[in-house]
């Protein structure tokens, strides 16, 4: 058995015994949920339920407002850190947090890849490089199931975007999808031995990923030997006979929708064997057992731990996927020296971004943010701190302030019939509805499916002028104020909230006078047939202030400005891709205006992906922190005032602009289709292969030390390289390997890259010492995947190793021949 999952408590005879001792239809039971995060127990046979939980930045449990959950790193940052160890710890502080959540299976990790700069998931993935992704994964999952609890490796492939997300055909060429899409599959499989796996939404060149048979059980459980349990991303089943003839295990989440009285139907009609339904409840009890989930006897309770040191390995992991990506003039680290005001400026300094949006969200035990701890430790060397927000980010209006708000309640009903009736609310609460999301029904008798709801209050700004109100809806909703209705959303297409299947925001303004009280009533009924409701309401105040302005004139007075910005989870969020990389709002016209009148300016981009940067050059220091979980602050400070190295180096090649990008003319695709044309040139690959200069490029960062590659030979286990450290600050480099294949002549395919990451060190070296690694390299370095015998193959021929610290910074390159 993988780590520490206990063993199996019943053999292979017993466990026949009692998979043969349930009948058909209780066998069909166990292959799907029983609601959103459980599955169907059979106590008669002393099978309990299952409960899975989300990941993959913390364990969430089965509410979104239940007991908070150490928040984590996003994927970017772990596969920032470039140190699969750590990962490995991350993964168990998961595992111990999945396990305090009642649940033995956590949702995480994704490692899909990035395509594109804009996916909306991108922070939750890991690289565009197949193989930092999986060295990534196999941590990852190692270090979750050594706590006794399932990694299911999500999303079982090609759901590279979020456009169409449900329905869309990945098209992606054989070799593409053996040499880059499915790697880090493979390696948490076969490496990790990954217990379970999600599907994908969308379709691979044509079938649904649930329906898959050549994914499921030709290469995964066919080559790759997997044994464990495959399920569907929520509702991503649609079919009866072929997902479950495919070899997809379970169905999630529940009650059914395509199984059940369906699958015994098309049993008893011979359109699905009962052999397979046995199989299939087979290995859905021997999981329950792996794991320990018959042992338990179902669910436990969902609690907190919050604990100093899970605290300070989140803290270290923040810092250790930080990028340092410009420091001119040793701009960085801080010293007191010459400070006595500093301006730290920014919408993301308040209130940093510790995650990104979807079903990755958690409740955090706790969020550090980066002003707090930043004038903690300024003020502690006597500096002041000054601060101005500089730029409004928000993407749909913010929910109203409560201080402007008396008398909230909440009323719901079971339907929208009776809401419209004079019958009277089936339950009245007070001081809720401002932003709910309800898969489950949220309260007796009032079936989350129907819902309707009318929130009242009492709204008295404290502003005169034009305020801003919107609503986005998973259903119908009507906002109005003192009986003027302002909103009305009925007509509206799906597509911009809740996971895609809300409507976008509608806005509309309205002049109020400060003072006056007005009556503001939202009404809201779901959506017929919906797998959810939601309802989002926001009022935003007239500006009255120029924010550059207030924030420039701050930056003009002190010594120092540090601008916080970013992104936030409404930005990059499952359920939609972003449109462009550009900072939201007016962040960069704001970094500008501020450098220009600052002595010095360290910019801190707090966002999961690539973003444009046409300020770079005004600039002295820009440190990328991504969403490094809820220690952020203290991360941050813990990088910027040099007590850790800035540990990070990027995953991702940060384009000059989006239209560089090697899926530009093919993302996000059309008529449900998208086609990955530009085959396996992804990431710096295509940069490389079309002589294209990023703003950055892949692997790029910087340190605090002078640490420099001396020298590099082959040998037996890999590739032997010398570092240096000529300065007095000690520190750490990320030795990287690729590999170059000159190939001439008409049988080299056009999407042949011009060289690929095959292996990677994080080397500590003491001040003024060296060091000497040994970096392993991919055993499949000089091998690619041929489509005639389908199988991996060694390319004979010459090689070039070019060992560096980033994809553009090669200092040894070594020639050999395989
Ligand atoms: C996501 C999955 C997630 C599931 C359960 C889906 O919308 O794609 O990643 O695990 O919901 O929340």
């Amino acid at each position: 058995m993988v780590g520490g999952l206990r063993s199996t408590t019943v053999n292979d005879l017993e466990l026949d015994a009692l998979v043969d001792s349930l009948s058909l239809d209780e066998q069909i039971s166990l292959l799907a949920g029983s609601d959103n995060w459980h599955t169907v127990a059979i106590p008669s046979k002393a099978i309990p339920s299952m409960r899975v939980t989300d990941g993959p930045a913390g364990a969430r449990g089965t509410s979104f407002t239940g007991p908070a959950s150490v928040n984590l790193p996003c994927g970017t940052a772990l596969a920032a850190t470039w140190d699969p160890a750590l990962v490995q710890e991350i993964g168990a502080l998961l595992g111990r947090e999945t396990r305090s959540k009642g649940a033995r299976v956590v949702l995480a990790p994704t490692v899909n890849l990035h395509r594109t700069p804009i996916g909306g998931r991108n922070f939750e993935c890991y690289s565009e490089d197949p193989f930092l992704s999986a060295r990534t994964a196999v941590g990852y999952v190692k270090g979750v199931q050594s706590e006794g609890v399932a990694a299911c490796v999500k999303h079982y492939v090609g759901n590279d975007t979020e456009f169409e997300r449900l329905t869309i055909d990945s098209q992606i060429d054989e070799r593409t999808l053996r040499e880059l899409y499915l790697v880090p599959f493979e390696a948490a499989v076969t490496e990790a031995g990954a217990l379970a796996i999600m599907t994908a939404y969308n379709r691979i060149n044509g079938p649904y990923a649930a329906d898959h048979t050549e994914l499921i059980t030709t290469i995964l459980r066919g080559e790759w030997g997997f044994d464990g349990i495959v399920m569907s991303d929520w509702f991503g089943l649609h079919s009866t006979t072929e997902g479950v003839n495919a070899g997809l295990d379970l169905e999630m989440p529940g009650p059914t929708k395509h199984r059940g009285a369906k699958l015994r139907s098309a049993v008893d009609n011979g359109l699905v064997s009962a052999l397979t339904i046995r199989e299939t409840a087979r290995r859905m009890v021997r999981f329950m057992d792996t794991i320990g989930v018959i042992t338990d006897r179902g669910p436990g309770l969902e609690v907190t731990r919050d604990e100093p040191e899970d605290r300070a390995l989140v803290r270290a992991a923040g810092a250790a996927g930080m990028v340092l990506l410009r420091n001119e003039s040793v701009a960085l680290p801080l010293a007191a020296t010459g400070l006595q005001r500093v301006a730290v400026i920014g919408p993301n300094a308040l209130q940093g971004q510790i995650m990104g949006g979807g079903s990755a969200l958690v409740n955090p035990v706790h969020a550090v943010h980066p002003l707090a701890a930043l004038t903690d430790r300024f003020s502690a060397l006597g500096v002041d701190v000054v601060h101005a927000r500089g730029s409004i980010t928000h993407k749909t209006v913010p929910k109203p302030e409560s201080r402007l708000l008396s008398g909230v309640q909440q009323l719901l009903f079971a339907t929208a019939a009776q809401m419209h009736s004079a019958e009277p609310p089936t339950l009245v609460r007070d001081v809720r509805g401002f932003n709910f999301m309800w898969s489950e029904d949220p309260a007796e008798g009032v079936p989350f499916a129907t819902v309707a709801l009318r929130t009242i209050a009492t709204f008295t700004p404290d502003v005169s002028g034009e305020w801003s109100f919107g609503t986005s809806a998973l259903g119908h909703s009507t906002l109005s104020i003192d009986g003027v209705v302002l909103l009305d959303d009925d007509g509206r297409p799906a597509g911009g909230s809740f996971f895609g299947m809300g409507k976008s925001e509608l806005v509309g303004t309205m002049v109020l006078e400060a003072g006056r009280a007005y009556e503001l009533k939202v009404e809201f009924e779901s959506a017929p047939m919906a797998t959810m409701s939601g309802l989002s309401i926001g009022a935003m105040a007239p500006l009255t202030l120029d924010l550059i302005q207030e924030a420039a004139s701050l930056a003009a007075t002190s010594d120092l400005s540090i601008l916080v910005v970013g992104t936030n989870p409404e930005w990059e969020s499952e359920g939609y891709d972003r449109a462009t990389m550009d900072l939201p709002g007016t962040q960069n016209q704001l970094i500008s205006e501020v450098a220009a009148v600052s002595r010095r300016t360290v910019v801190v981009v707090n966002a999961g992906s690539p973003v444009s940067m046409p300020w770079l050059d005004e600039v002295d220091a820009v440190v990328f922190t991504w969403f490094p979980g809820q220690e952020f602050g203290d991360a941050l400070a813990d990088v910027l005032f040099g007590d850790v190295e800035p540990g990070g180096r990027l995953p991702v090649t940060f384009p000059q602009s989006l239209e560089d990008t090697p899926a530009f003319e093919h993302h996000p695709g059309r008529h449900g289709v998208a086609r990955y044309l530009e085959g396996r040139l992804m990431g710096y690959r295509w940069y490389d292969s079309t002589g294209r200069q990023p703003l950055f490029p892949f692997g790029h960062g910087l340190g605090y030390a002078t640490i420099l590659i001396e020298g590099a030979h082959i040998t037996n286990d890999g590739v032997e390289v010398q570092l240096v450290n000529a300065g007095t600050r000690s520190g750490h480099e990320v030795v990287q390997v690729y590999v170059h294949h000159e190939q001439h002549g008409p049988s080299v395919a056009a999407d042949e890259p011009d060289q690929k990451l095959v292996g990677f060190a994080k080397v500590s070296v003491g001040a003024q010492g060296t060091a000497i690694v040994t970096v392993s390299l991919d055993p499949r370095w000089a091998s690619h995947w041929d489509t005639d015998t389908h199988a991996w193959t060694v390319t004979p021929g010459p090689r070039e190793l070019r060992v560096g610290r980033s994809s553009r910074d090669i200092a040894v390159r070594i020639a050999t021949t395989v």
